[in-house]
């Protein structure tokens, strides 16, 4: 009819549908997850968007509801959450919007295969799995407060159709078109059992439709308010796996309820491993908050910056269930509760590094993103300069501020530093001879980061953190191997002929003891250490 329209797919789109399809076969059944979830997010929106704005509530009997039909063949995952209008539909089903299919397809060919999966949560293409399972699928909508609804229409070829429908209630309705082999996604127990399996920490309600009746499928259990001793480690294992697309082991679970003064209860993961999405893109945390067991947002921030690595919950009984998001910047509660949930945090990655567990592992997959607190979280910064972990000129693998220390040379007062782009450059830069050649070690830092942090922490422990370029540094009080070099003969005359010919480049040319092969090296004026003018100078200024 002349109400249809048809649209083709972004290119990329059409190519990811593809991997999708194909990659991730044997795990197919993963679908289901990711339709639930988006069911459960859409439902969690509307609640929350419901309690600033005149738009309609969520219905009290609100559920996600799967029903399968045998006669035609169909699967069909209902919700009452927010909806999409026209423009939605084209843009979120048909437009591949944050991550793009390269760096997907990278990622994908890298991850081992039972480790695929969890990529499509990632990425945030769950919506493309429900064509693993049905060869058309299609989405009637209608968003909350719009008085129309639309359906989309695709059979994962290149191209989808939008024309009117209708749809009394807000929210949205997805069916497919089982293929020929997917005949077990119309069985109602092998539904339960997957709903189970990888929905039964969501806590909106969902249901299986059979003949008619509904069966509720998943619990909803709040873990978090259990008790420890209730929850094995499986199902510690699931949680972990649902709340951030995860499918590594945990490095850390972190459970436990705040009572008294503060009343919440907090599930925390520092995860095994990096995240594919670079955690450098994110800035903010996402753990989730929840108000007596209801999923609130996660944009309340809850941990700074500098500790976004850590997923998981904190549910809270101290804010209403309609907290606005003006609240969510001002409640003192919510104040406290950061502040008690970041100290846990501390406490916890203070306590493993001192017992070493493992602590280096977690240190290579976070620690340039622990850095940032020193410059960024004033009050933490003495928390956090214990954890730093180092290479250095004198010894293998990671060192601390603590064990540099205990190394110093008699009458060393400062911890000297260099700063580069990558550890090789590094070891073997000249400027690090004059201090290899009398017993000087010298910490070797090239993290982004770490142009910055150095100077705002000033010191540890007393000792002053001082960087190796800086061209006014005395070490006359500790005498070189093989003792100090005499001064070439007419060495002030070759000093003056340099001086005049960079006479536009540099402000001072000067006989140093800080070198042993190298004939000259470049040094920092009374200003910022050498990396730091160089990223001034690539910032343009
Ligand atoms: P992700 O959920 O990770 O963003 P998806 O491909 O699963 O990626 O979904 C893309 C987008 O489509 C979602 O972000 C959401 O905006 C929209 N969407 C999908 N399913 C629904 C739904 N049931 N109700 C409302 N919006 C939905």
């Amino acid at each position: 009819s002349e109400t249809i329209e048809r649209h083709e797919f972004g290119a990329e789109v059409g190519r990811l549908l593809d991997l999708v399809v194909h990659a991730l076969y044997s795990d197919r059944e993963i679908f289901l997850r990711e339709l639930v979830a988006n069911a459960a997010d859409a439902m969690d929106r509307r609640r929350f968007e419901a309690l600033t704005s005149a738009s309609s509530a969520l219905p009290p009997d609100a559920k996600v509801r799967i029903t399968p039909a045998k006669e035609g063949r169909t699967l069909t995952i209902s919700d009452a959450g927010i909806g999409m209008a026209k423009e939605d539909l084209a843009s979120s089903l048909g437009t591949i919007a944050r991550s793009g299919t390269r760096a997907f397809s990278q990622s994908l060919e890298a991850a081992k295969a039972e480790d695929r999966p969890s990529l499509i949560g990632q990425f945030g293409v769950g919506f493309y799995s429900a064509f693993m399972v049905a060869d058309r699928v299609t989405v009637t909508s209608r968003k909350v407060g719009a008085d129309e609804a639309w359906t989309w229409a695709s059979e994962g070829q290149g191209s989808y159709t939008l024309e009117p429908a209708e749809r009394v209630e807000p929210g949205t309705d997805i069916v497919l078109h089982l293929k020929d082999d997917a005949d077990e996604y119309l069985e109602p127990y092998r539904l339960d059992h997957l709903v189970r399996k990888w929905a039964d920490f969501i806590t909106v309600p969902v249901a299986i439709v059979n003949e008619g009746k509904e069966e509720a499928a998943n619990q909803g259990t709040a873990l978090w308010r259990k008790p420890k001793s209730e929850i094995t480690e499986e199902q510690y294992a699931e949680f972990y796996r649902s709340v951030g697309m995860n499918f590594d082991k945990p490095w850390a679970t972190l459970h436990w309820r705040a009572e008294g003064q503060l009343d919440f209860a907090a599930l925390l993961f520092v995860p095994g491993m990096k995240p594919f999405q670079p955690i450098e893109n994110e800035r903010q945390s996402k753990v989730r908050l929840h108000v007596r067991r209801m999923f609130i947002t996660d944009e309340a921030e809850l941990l700074p910056p500098w500790l976004r690595f850590v997923q998981g919950v904190v549910d809270t009984e101290d804010l209403p269930l309609n907290v606005s998001r003006e609240m969510l910047q001002s409640t003192p509660a919510l104040a406290k509760i950061r502040k008690a949930v970041t100290g846990r945090v501390v406490s916890e990655l203070t306590a493993r590094s001192k017992k070493n567990e493992d602590y280096e592992s977690f240190w290579e997959n976070f620690g340039p993103v622990l850095k940032e607190g020193i410059y960024e979280d004033f009050e933490r910064r003495s928390e956090i300069a214990p954890l730093l972990r180092f290479r250095s000129s004198a010894v293998e693998g990671w060192t601390s501020f603590a064990e540099y220390i205990s190394r110093m040379k008699d009458g060393q007062e400062a911890i000297y530093y260099l700063v580069a782009d990558d550890v090789e450059a590094l070891k073997s830069s000249a400027q690090l001879e004059g201090f290899r050649a009398r017993g000087l070690e010298v910490l070797l830092l090239s993290d982004h980061v770490d142009a910055f942090w150095p100077e705002q922490l000033g010191s540890f422990e007393d000792k002053k953190l001082t960087s190796v370029t800086k061209g006014n540094l005395d070490l006359s009080k500790f005498a070189p191997e093989g003792g100090e070099a005499e001064p070439a003969e007419g060495i002030d005359a070759f000093v003056a002929a340099v001086k005049t010919a960079l006479a536009e480049e540099v402000s001072d040319v000067r006989v140093t003891d800080r070198l042993v092969d190298s004939a000259v090296v470049l040094s920092a004026g009374g200003g910022p250490d050498l990396q730091m003018q160089r990223l001034l100078r690539r910032a343009g200024r």
